[in-house]
């Protein structure tokens, strides 16, 4: 997808996420939704950095970059949240668009995709955008709610 398709996608995840993390309705949800949406929609932006080095839909698209992405709180004790962006990001790309990414770069040149994406330039790229985010939206409510009917500390904030 398209840069516009990717704000998109990472603001609304952001704040869906930052609202299901504190759905209480006052400060503190407010609060919630800047603390997450604003990492989350950089997170989204990172992947397509390779459109101006390394190989687009490659270098910064694979399950490698994410891991890094994904444990990079755990080490560092920031940037939390960021992994969300990018892992949406692949979400989108991958299922949102006709080419699909390469989840096993530099190990494959394999793109992945599914059979309901379409091109960028398709004049549904919106459409098909926000029915990706509802649907990424939904496994996240799933994986909150799971989380904490088991008791386990979220993994999210590192
Ligand atoms: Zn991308």
């Amino acid at each position: 997808m398209n840069k516009k398709e990717h704000i998109i996608n990472g603001v609304l995840i952001g704040i869906g996420v930052g609202v299901l993390l504190s759905p209480t309705g006052d400060k503190w949800m407010v609060h919630s939704v800047f603390s997450v949406a604003i990492p989350v929609t950089l997170g989204a932006l990172v992947p397509d950095i390779d459109t101006e080095f390394g190989k687009h839909r490659k270098t910064l698209h694979n399950v490698f970059v994410l891991a890094v992405f994904a444990a990079f709180p755990f080490v560092y004790d920031n940037l939390q949240y960021v992994w969300i962006g990018v892992l949406t990001h692949f979400v989108l790309d991958y299922l949102g668009s006709k080419r699909g990414i390469a989840l096993f770069y530099p190990l494959s040149t394999d793109e992945w995709n599914s059979p309901f994406g379409v091109k960028v330039t398709n004049r549904f790229a919106s459409i098909v955008t926000i029915l990706v985010t509802v649907f990424e939206l939904t496994i996240g409510y799933f994986v909150l709610i799971g989380s904490t009917v088991a008791g386990a500390t979220l993994p999210l904030i590192g």
